[in-house]
């Protein structure tokens, strides 16, 4: 048995951020080497035979948990990949990724896709991952055979998604499928948007001529109004109320929805609440034209939007921050044409979400400990698995990040590590670096290089 410690003057521990040793007994345990954190102890009573990593004033955080983005494999593995999502997953300091059930062929809305995606994603993780199932218009049937096979819960539209493959639900549809979703007692995550409002104002858009420039960004903004997301969510509400299901509102842009979430939560319906790093940094009034690099649905609103958002998670309105990470090949982002009618509507950000998150949120006077609580903890509990991952404590997986608050970096094509360098935030310059990420007890990632072999695996809850 080796035993390790991991010391620094600033650990991110359920009780604050202080100084400490985490110590790493490795047990193996049918073959496997378990990497769990056996004890959290003072830097000066370290066990001799531990044998010690010193960090100095290096923060060690809780390895990030990701519970939103778009691995694409298999089936668009063009797109993006199990190797490239979880290389550029470990170099941004994520240890656990939950991938969405669409991009990819098969989507995740049956067993067999289910088994599709373990077969693609074996032997080829660098950081530990999990599957969310998806409810469609007919797999009704395939729901709690989902939850069996060991999904953490469900994604579905309200909208056409913009890609083939994965179909929206009606009303109707999602109505047949809420008493198999509340059974499973796990979470419906939505895609909170109705075509009802979108197909409206597009309407207005056309019949008005000269208004409708699609290389500004302006003109995609009034085509994607918040009245979308707020019917949706008024909707959805009174569906959780009836079904009692447990509901999760996947990346919020509209602001105004957070009275009626806020409301919904004192009224006792479980309703949890996501945002993501790109509504929480843009702004529409910032987006120049043909800049199709920033679009993505719900659209990124105003600065005034933007601040309310960030109200909301001060407000603990708003749980967690996922990246919704949706690579595609950059010919797809049109960007010689700009137009945003055109362009895929996705934004890569995984291997700078912690940066981005961080430069954003000292600014308004959050601390790292409100960091780790929005892309750790929250999004851990949502998906399960907050009985071992997102968290630095006694008896969790040894999963942890090595962060330089105070260094500043600025984004190159180099530090993306995701299948296409693309990526709006090329040129900025971000505060906060991540030195090393350890998956169970073992680096993966440190000082700009990846260590050792693709040890990540499917997390079972
Ligand atoms: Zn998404």
């Amino acid at each position: 048995m080796d035993a390790h410690a991991f010391v620094s003057r600033r650990v991110a521990t359920p009780d604050g951020i202080r100084p400490a040793a985490i110590i790493v007994r490795d047990k193996v345990r049918d073959g496997v080497r378990d990497g769990k954190i056996s004890a959290i102890v003072a830097a000066d009573q370290v066990p001799a035979v531990a044998e010690v990593h010193e960090f100095g004033d290096a923060v060690i955080l809780p390895g990030l948990v990701d519970s939103h983005l778009h691995i694409n494999d298999p089936g668009r593995a063009e797109w993006e990949g199990f190797e490239t999502a979880t290389r550029a997953a470990a170099a941004g300091g994520y240890t656990t990724l939950v991938d969405m059930p669409l991009n990819c062929l098969p989507p995740t809305a049956t067993v067999a896709a289910l088994a599709a995606k373990r077969q693609a994603a074996a032997g080829r993780c660098w950081v530990d991952w999990l599957a969310w199932g998806g409810v469609v218009s007919d797999n009704q049937s395939e729901i709690e055979a989902l939850a069996a096979a060991g999904v953490p819960g469900f994604k579905c539209f309200l909208i056409h998604p913009g890609i083939d493959g994965f179909t929206m639900v009606t009303e109707a549809e999602l109505r047949a499928a809420l008493s198999h979703v509340a059974r499973t007692r796990l979470p419906l995550l939505v895609h909170a948007e109705l075509p009802g409002p979108i197909d409206e104002a597009t309407r207005r858009l056309q019949s008005n001529d000269e208004d409708a420039n699609w290389r500004h960004y302006s003109t995609y903004l009034q085509s994607r109004p918040e009245e979308a997301e707020l019917a949706a969510i008024r909707l959805l509400l009174s569906l959780c109320r009836e079904y009692k299901f447990r509901l999760h509102i996947v990346h919020l842009s509209a602001s105004s929805a957070l009275a009626a979430l806020c409301a919904a939560r004192a009224e006792g319906l479980a309703v949890s609440v996501e945002t993501c790093p790109h509504y929480l940094h843009f702004c529409a009034e910032e987006i120049q034209d043909g800049a199709t690099l920033c679009k993505c649905a719900p659209p990124i609103r105003s600065r005034e939007n933007r601040e309310r958002l960030w109200q909301g998670l001060k407000d603990g309105i708003i749980d967690l921050v996922a990246t919704d990470h949706s690579p595609c090949p950059p010919a797809m982002k049109r960007l010689e044409e700009g137009s945003f009618k055109t362009a895929w509507g996705g934004i890569a950000s995984l291997s700078l979400a912690l940066p981005l998150m961080w430069t954003e949120a000292r600014q308004r006077g959050f601390t790292l400990t409100d960091l780790t609580r929005w892309m750790a903890e929250a999004p851990a509990r949502l998906a399960g698995c907050s009985a071992h991952k997102g968290r630095i404590a006694e008896g969790y997986d040894a999963d942890f990040v090595v962060f330089e608050p105070e260094a500043e970096f600025i984004v190159t094509e180099d530090r993306l590590y995701y299948r296409y360098p693309v990526s709006p935030y090329l040129g900025k310059k971000l505060r906060g670096l991540v030195k090393a990420t350890y998956l169970r007890g073992q680096v993966v990632f440190g000082d700009g290089q990846f260590s050792g072999e693709a040890r990540g695996r499917e997390v079972h809850c």
